[in-house]
């Protein structure tokens, strides 16, 4: 991608209103465009981003069977009456009347509609378990939208619906979507904390929040320092709790091995038996030709927000710092000198051979050294390629890498092949 026909509208000032830095971040590397109170556009270095983390979502979902399909965003309130969720859900609800005046809603979660798929195709024990999932648009008409997108009206959610046959076969998918979730958020580059919570309105016995840690997060976690550094099954048995759980008198972890921070919720699990199945009619019949109300869970991702608190985890004072698994581009090429014929011959020669292999943002504009250098930081490429008049007479360009910020010069051939075989150290092997 050519810098002068992306559209990254960066900027130097700090907005005003922006609190925390990723919602900062966000506006000046020209990712979001506010339309109105908790309502953003997503620009291009965002949306890159967002398919980013959707695809690992995906492969994780893949992996443990979940299926992925699109539920719609408007719904008939007829499947919310059914549930007894239409008066209860309050005001977060956004309701819509059609032409011929009948009352619709946008979808701020869809258990109704998963419930409602299900009963019209599943009839036999046979057809258990399935999981489906999506990532889709929410609104939820917040009461204090703030942060960015991080606490949004109009967000970007997976949200996924198991059915099983039993409570076992319903805790063996909860157990997979766990463990699923612990991998999908470390290969975002994040450390997740599960957290056991409660299951608020959506009534039930089992939830997990998974939070990660971050100075700026809205919940207030303790938790047991084993969690940062154990193996994945061990996770689950771990003690963490949010503020409002906490109990300092019945805590069993000891002093020091206690740990408080601020966390950021990215993820939420539930199982919540037959709520949805028996209220909305979705009944099985097994072996013996008795209805079995299916045990359901539903599973959720804020996807959006996940964008906010990955660069609320991985930052400076410069600005954002993707984890490479995410990054909008897998480095920056930036050619300092445009008018001068050897870095331009140098930059073209490493972005042509790169093109299909790696994701190059590729530097061309012609405007300053220093606003290059400022907004390859901002924008925050992982590695960044320097062509400048300075090296090049010598064959020399350099290699930063964003997170370490060290600096090494080498040939263009040597860049070229470090990049081609996929080994990005900064050591010259
Ligand atoms: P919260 O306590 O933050 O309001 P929630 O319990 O309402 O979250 P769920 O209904 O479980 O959230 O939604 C699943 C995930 O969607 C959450 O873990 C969170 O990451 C994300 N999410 C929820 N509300 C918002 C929002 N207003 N803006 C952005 N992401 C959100
Ligand atoms: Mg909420």
């Amino acid at each position: 991608m050519l810098f002068s026909n992306f559209f990254a509208p960066t900027s130097k000032d700090v907005p005003a209103n922006a609190e925390i830095a990723s919602h900062v971040l966000m506006l000046r590397s020209g990712m979001i465009s506010q339309t109105a109170s908790g309502i953003y556009c997503w620009l291009p270095l965002a949306v890159r981003v967002m398919e980013k983390i959707e695809k690992i979502i995906c492969e994780e979902q893949d992996r443990i069977g979940a299926q992925k399909v699109y539920f719609t965003t408007v719904q008939p309130v007829s499947l919310w009456i059914e549930s007894g969720r239409y008066d209860s859900y309050g005001k977060e609800m956004l309701r819509l009347k059609d032409r011929k005046d009948n009352d619709f809603l946008y979808s701020p979660t869809n258990e109704e509609q998963a419930t409602d798929v299900f009963r019209k195709y599943v009839k036999s024990y046979r057809g258990l378990p399935v999981m489906f999932y999506q990532i889709h648009w929410k609104f939820r008409d917040e009461i204090r939208p703030r942060f960015g997108v991080m606490r949004g009206r109009e967000f970007l959610m997976k949200d996924g619906y198991s059915f099983d046959i039993d409570f076992a076969g319903a805790k063996k998918t909860y157990d997979a979507v766990f463990r699923s979730y612990v991998r999908t958020f470390r290969r975002l580059g994040l450390t997740p904390i599960p957290v056991q919570a409660d299951s608020g309105a959506m009534g039930g016995n089992m939830s997990h929040e998974f939070q990660i840690l971050a100075a700026t997060g809205e919940s207030t976690l303790y938790y047991d320092k084993k969690l940062l550094t154990t193996s994945d099954d061990e996770l689950m048995t771990i003690f963490a709790a949010t503020d409002e759980k906490f109990d300092h008198k019945t805590c069993q972890v000891s002093e020091k091995d206690l740990m408080s921070s601020k966390g950021i919720e990215v993820g939420h699990i539930f199982y919540f038996g037959t709520k949805y199945s028996k209220s909305m009619g979705a009944f099985v019949l097994n072996k013996n030709g008795e209805k079995i109300y299916p045990e359901m869970g539903s599973y959720g991702i804020g996807v959006s927000r996940l964008v906010a608190a990955i660069i609320e985890s991985s930052h400076d004072d410069r600005g954002i710092i993707w984890p490479e698994s995410v990054a909008p581009f897998d480095l920056t090429l930036l050619n300092l000198h445009p008018r001068d014929d050897r870095c331009t011959i140098a930059a073209e020669k490493i972005y042509e051979t790169f093109c299909g292999h790696q994701e190059v943002l590729y530097d061309n504009r012609d405007v300053s050294v220093g606003e290059k250098l400022a907004d390859a930081d901002l924008m925050g490429m992982p590695w960044q390629i320097i062509i400048g008049s300075s090296n090049i007479g010598d064959g020399l360009v350099e290699l930063k890498n964003r997170k370490t910020k060290e600096i090494v010069k080498m040939s263009l051939e040597n860049v070229i092949g470090k990049f081609m075989s996929k080994c990005y150290c900064p050591q010259n092997c």
